[in-house]
């Protein structure tokens, strides 16, 4: 396997991690291997039981090259053993929660979370008998409180969505270790440019790839990467079992994206910056979260563990009536922005988040866990991904809808 110690950067890491020249072909460009099964030249066994990666090809649901091409690559950005790709984000997540946790078990996962994530530990792990205590892992002493003699997993993400609430996860890989609980991350908003949580200590890290590793909204994929052994175990249960796996043709397009994932991160950076200054003056804007402002609640911490403070960008617009009537003004007059879900890409995807909504749907949170969501939120905010356009036209067309 390349890991990232074959190279020195992690720009080179990007373009040549996971790619070698076609041994019969020489083609400098990786193939895209469009095969749902192998030629079989030796014995070998129809089950899954005993597979392991450096197997032949058997099968694309076993296994793929060219699945494998962008495996390689994302496990070495992450700087860790393995990963396994998927046919999303959340057939990752599912499939990281589902491989590890079993009827009997107690998880913490992050009160704030991604969506689909927060909706599947509340609505479905509890029916195969899986508790879940759902914690602001911004404040540790609830996390420690939140641990049981069953406690198996802590579910983290940083900066979660939508609110862009940091995790010290230094902090939280500790304490799921001295609990000897596995520590998962969902790393799809920092991308492993900003944060690569294998090196504070996280045990599996999770990705939308659909994202920044994709980064040009055109396919979807998840990934999961950590040691052989917890990536093997996913493979040989999750991709056979589960079934989710992600196509050639989708890991062939993520690759291509993820080759130049270090420059454009710079570049969402860049933008990211000039947007939320320019936000933060504006009139019409009463809050703005982003990690790289010094206004950020958390921005030392923040400071302490991202390298890139990646291109998420969430702005209050005072209370909620004047939240949706500018999202309905962003729905009639954007002309570069598209006012659309997901984030990541080089085109600048802008919602509006409403706090009730949110609560109602995903978060159901109460009590002091709703007062800190709202610290963030107010009563709803603007997701904004800033994308690779020129600033410039970026703040022309808000200037357009902030009125
Ligand atoms: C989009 C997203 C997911 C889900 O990924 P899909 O590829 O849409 O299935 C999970 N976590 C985060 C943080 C996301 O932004």
């Amino acid at each position: 396997m390349n890991n990232r110690d074959h190279f020195k950067g992690i720009s080179t890491t990007a373009i040549h991690a996971g790619e070698n020249p076609g041994p019969s072909t020489g083609d400098s460009a990786p193939p895209i291997h469009m095969s749902s099964t192998f030629h079989v030249e030796e014995e070998a066994s129809f089950s899954a039981v005993g597979f392991s990666e450096d197997d032949p090809y058997f099968y694309s649901r076993w296994s793929n090259p060219s699945v494998d091409m962008l495996s390689r690559k994302i496990a070495a950005l992450e700087g860790t053993e393995d990963c396994a790709c998927f046919a999303s984000g959340m057939a990752a997540a599912t499939s990281m929660f589902l491989t590890n946790l079993s009827s009997g078990d107690h998880a913490i996962f992050s009160d704030v979370a991604y969506a689909g994530v927060s909706e599947f530990a509340r609505d479905t792990l509890y029916r195969y008998g899986i508790e879940v205590s759902y914690v602001d892992m911004s404040d540790l002493d609830s996390v420690r409180n939140a641990f049981r003699e069953n406690t198996r997993l802590v579910h983290a993400e940083t900066p979660a969505n939508p609110i862009m609430r940091i995790t010290d996860l230094a902090k939280i890989a500790e304490l799921a270790k001295e609990a000897s609980a596995l520590a998962t991350c969902d790393s799809t908003f920092s991308s492993p440019i900003a944060t690569r949580p294998a090196e504070f200590g996280f045990d599996l890290v999770m990705h939308s790839v659909t994202k920044y590793i994709g980064g040009h909204g055109d396919a979807i994929g998840g990934a999961v990467a950590g040691s052989r052994e917890l990536v093997g175990k996913l493979r040989s249960e999750s991709c056979i079992h589960h079934g989710g796996i992600m196509s050639p043709f989708n890991a062939w397009l993520i690759a291509r994206g993820a080759s130049t994932l270090p420059l454009r991160m710079k570049a969402h950076e860049a933008n990211a910056f000039a947007v939320a200054r320019w936000l933060e003056d504006h009139p019409k804007v009463s809050l703005v979260l982003y990690p790289g402002l010094e206004s950020h609640p958390q921005h030392l911490l923040a400071r302490s563990q991202m390298e890139n403070f990646s291109g998420m960008i969430a702005f209050q617009v005072g209370g909620r009536k004047n939240g949706e009537k500018i999202a309905e003004f962003m729905r009639r007059g954007l002309k570069v922005i598209h006012y659309a879900v997901s984030l990541g890409h080089h085109r600048s995807l802008i919602y509006w988040l409403g706090t009730n909504e949110m609560i109602e749907s995903s978060f159901r949170l109460q009590g002091e866990q709703l007062r800190s969501y709202r610290a963030f939120a107010g009563d709803g905010l603007f997701r904004f991904s800033v994308g690779l356009e020129d600033p410039e036209d970026l703040i022309d067309d808000l200037d357009r809808v902030l009125t």
